[in-house]
């Protein structure tokens, strides 16, 4: 089964609103392949959301960051995914390394808000990946493993998961993963998928690449057979992500 490419753009904790108008200015007027080719996603902080999906291009969607494990209401800060539901926002970003590093997110917190945004509606990019303690001690796979496996117990349609491999020492260290260890990593991740939960959510499940991607290495990451595209910090923020998109080619 074809597997369309995804890009996601995860702009993080940054922008003011000149400078949020402004990347969305470049990106509308980019020349990037069609919809039926390439899946664009924008992640902009949630209090831009409503302004960048109502002035970027048709063609592209936003994420959320984040949401919250359950339903709204006591929960001062958080934002729910029926709000997202409501704002019209299509997809979330869940269990990026930077939550689960620094707000101790643990693998059965991001599952259950896995399980609770789908349930909503909402379409997730579930973020996983090893520390760089982990894949030197060469715990790699069973850390990746561990984390999916939160995801699959709590999970039963993965039609609206995309798996962002993010191994935590390449994002925004510049020192990407070469195209053997994302390829190696992915891989793993089919066959575990397809061992533990099925062939076709194997064959059918986008699992994309992120840390540090920029113009000049994502070619070479997209041609890997089990890449399936990409979430990008650092340089969705800058005219080259346009050339990423391309990458889809
Ligand atoms: C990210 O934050 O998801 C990421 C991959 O960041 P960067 O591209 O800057 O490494």
């Amino acid at each position: 089964m074809g597997r369309k490419f995804f890009v996601g753009g995860n702009w993080k904790c940054n922008g003011t609103t000149e400078q949020v108008k402004k990347i969305v200015a470049t990106l509308n007027e980019g020349q990037v392949p069609s919809e039926d080719v390439v899946e664009v996603v924008l992640s902009p902080p949630f209090v831009f959301l409503s302004m960048v999906k109502d002035c970027l291009r048709s063609d592209f969607q936003v994420a959320a960051q984040n949401s919250w494990v359950k339903k709204g209401g006591a929960f001062t800060g958080e934002i729910s995914a029926e709000m997202l539901v409501n704002l019209g926002v299509p997809w979330v970003i869940l269990g990026h390394s930077e939550r689960r590093a620094l707000l101790s997110e643990s693998n059965e917190f991001v599952g259950d808000k896995v399980a609770y945004a789908l349930a909503q509606g909402l379409k997730v990019i579930a973020c996983i990946g090893e520390t760089l303690e982990q894949r030197e001690s060469g715990t790699t796979m069973e850390v990746v493993a561990a984390q999916t496996k939160a995801i699959a117990e709590r999970v039963t349609n993965w039609d609206d998961v995309v798996l962002a491999y993010e191994p935590v020492w390449a994002i925004g260290t510049g020192k990407v993963a070469s195209p053997e260890q994302a390829q190696e990593v992915h891989c793993g991740l089919r066959d575990w998928l397809l061992t533990n939960v099925s062939p076709e959510v194997a064959s059918s499940t986008r699992i994309i690449y992120g840390g540090s991607v920029t113009a000049s290495n994502s070619n070479i990451l997209a041609h890997q057979p089990d890449v399936d595209g990409f979430l990008v910090g650092g340089a969705s923020l800058k005219p080259e992500f346009i050339d990423i998109i391309k990458a889809a080619e």
